[in-house]
């Protein structure tokens, strides 16, 4: 069996302690790898191996960090095929979603921020006569780059782009239940010629390396993707501890369709907003809020385009939907449609594992599913699924679907349909959410800001927000006269 190792100091090595943990294919709930079960003397390795490479990393001209990304960005291309069948086995998602998304993104995150880190510069302020100001940035040490299961790869080079490209060194950490391509990652870093300990990543699980990882002294800034609940323990531990901190959490977005707005447009993304990734990406509206005179039309032609949606295998080019990231992942999302059911909750399609033959039987599948009939306050609207679930709710006017959709703690993104401009305008100020794409869902350019408000999020990713997280901030003043 596969045994997936650490990546430290530029050399692959098995966990201290020699112990290794399970690694599940979703589809069919099997263990095909092992994955290793770190634990903080691991961390103090890669901490001490990336503390090393510092110096000498950060003093490397940037043209020359540029190009090294510029050359994983290649290889990165050149395994299109094998780094996206992986994504596929190990996260259960169809091969075609990774091979279209997830890779591709992985690609472009690292090109991306070896051309942005070329642009990146600091500013003058002319004091009149008097003095001149000017801003000098420098990378921190060593960061820590914290990754979910959802999305493995593109989300963990989000992190580990712009930290490289600004000069960090770093210490990564992917999801324990999804660690494959981080490892194939690496051995791609060291083909590119990355010099050891400029990247390491040490595999296991949250408690036992995320803590001490977060909690280590030497570690400057941590950059994390995950749950609210893990986000809030980062912050917790770290707080008196002054630590520069990006926290990527939990959403409950809202997908607002008013009865002017492009109706086929409108189903069509809805499809795929809802149910992308099985529903796993934390962009993913899970709050449908239809407008009461299109609501009938709506929401039957919904339950039609979703009850097309093929479940099924994750190697099948023809599969929609594949396999949920794991058997307690798979089991919360079953036990949040009892919740449902008991909050008055009308299951309008899916609510069920599909009837899979082979070994397709064991694995974690879910039918896409379609809720109506919960208050707007009920635990379905307001806690975060992460699954193929996601509820209607009608509403009469702007101002009621504003305070319905404003009602949760989260505030990651959010959908607005419209043809009124002014409407669109209005209602996308007054939401409460770090992003808002009025006609559209999940367009991005990697230069704007990403990130979310209250409890989904502190602090931005993307373009230039990236590169100042990972860089400190200098004012020179020089008096001129
Ligand atoms: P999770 O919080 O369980 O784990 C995320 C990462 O944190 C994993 O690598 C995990 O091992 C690690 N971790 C766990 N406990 C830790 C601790 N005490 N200290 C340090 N690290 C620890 O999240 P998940 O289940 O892997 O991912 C799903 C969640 O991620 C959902 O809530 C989803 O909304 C969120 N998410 C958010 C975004 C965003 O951009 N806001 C993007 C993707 C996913």
């Amino acid at each position: 069996m596969q045994k997936i190792l650490n990546f430290i100091g530029g050399e692959f090595v098995a966990p201290v302690q020699g112990k290794f943990l399970e690694n599940t294919d979703p589809s069919c709930g099997k263990t095909y790898s092992l994955v290793p079960d770190s634990i903080a003397e691991d961390v103090e390795r890669a901490v001490l191996a990336a503390q090393k490479a510092f110096p000498s990393w950060s003093q490397t001209p940037v043209a020359e960090r540029s190009a090294l990304l510029i050359k994983l960005a290649d290889l990165i291309r050149r395994d299109l095929d094998l780094l996206a069948a992986a994504e596929s086995l190990d996260n259960g998602k169809p091969v075609h979603v990774a091979k279209n998304l997830d890779i591709p993104r992985s690609e472009s995150n690292f090109r991306f921020f070896a051309s942005a880190i070329l642009q990146f510069h600091g500013e003058t302020f002319l004091s009149d006569d008097e003095a001149l100001n000017y801003t000098e940035s420098s990378p921190l040490g060593v960061v820590a780059c914290i990754s979910p299961w959802n999305l493995p790869l593109y989300l963990l080079s989000w992190k580990i782009a712009p930290a490289l490209a600004a000069g960090n060194t770093v210490v990564a950490k992917p999801s324990e239940v999804t660690p494959m391509t981080a490892y194939l990652l690496c051995k791609l870093a060291q083909e590119a010629g990355f010099p050891a300990g400029v990247l390491n990543m040490v595999h296991g699980r949250g408690p036992e390396v995320g803590e001490p990882l977060v909690n280590h002294p030497q570690i400057k800034a941590i950059s994390f993707t995950g749950s609210t609940m893990t986000g809030r323990r980062i912050a917790e531990c770290t707080s008196s501890k002054f630590k520069k901190l990006s926290l990527e959490m939990g959403g409950k977005n809202a997908n607002i369709i008013f009865a002017d707005a492009d109706f086929e447009k409108a189903l069509a993304t809805t499809v795929r907003s809802s149910f992308s990734n099985q529903g796993q990406i934390c962009l993913c509206g899970s709050r449908i809020f239809v407008e009461k005179s299109i609501y009938e039309k709506f929401s039957h032609e919904l339950i039609v385009q979703t009850q097309k949606l093929r479940c099924g295998d994750p190697k099948d080019a023809t599969t929609d939907q594949g396999a949920l990231v794991s058997k307690l992942h798979w089991e919360k999302v079953i036990a949040s449609l009892e919740t449902a059911k008991k909050e008055g909750g009308r299951i309008l399609c899916g609510g069920k594992p599909p009837v899979l033959s082979g070994d397709l039987k064991n694995g974690y599948f879910m039918e896409p599913t379609l809720i109506e009939g919960i208050s707007h306050l009920g635990v379905t609207n307001q806690e975060e699924i992460f699954g193929p679930v996601a509820t209607l709710i009608p509403f009469s006017n702007e101002e009621e679907v504003i305070e319905m959709a404003n009602s949760t703690r989260y505030g990651l993104s959010a959908s607005v349909w419209t043809s009124d401009v002014k409407r669109a305008h209005r209602v996308a100020r007054k939401l409460e959410s770090g992003l808002v794409w009025v006609n559209t869902w999940m367009f991005r350019d990697l230069r704007t800001p990403f990130g979310g408000v209250k409890e989904s999020g502190v602090g931005r990713e993307g373009g230039a927000e990236a590169l100042k997280f990972f860089t400190e901030t200098k004012n020179i003043c020089i008096a001129l006269k």
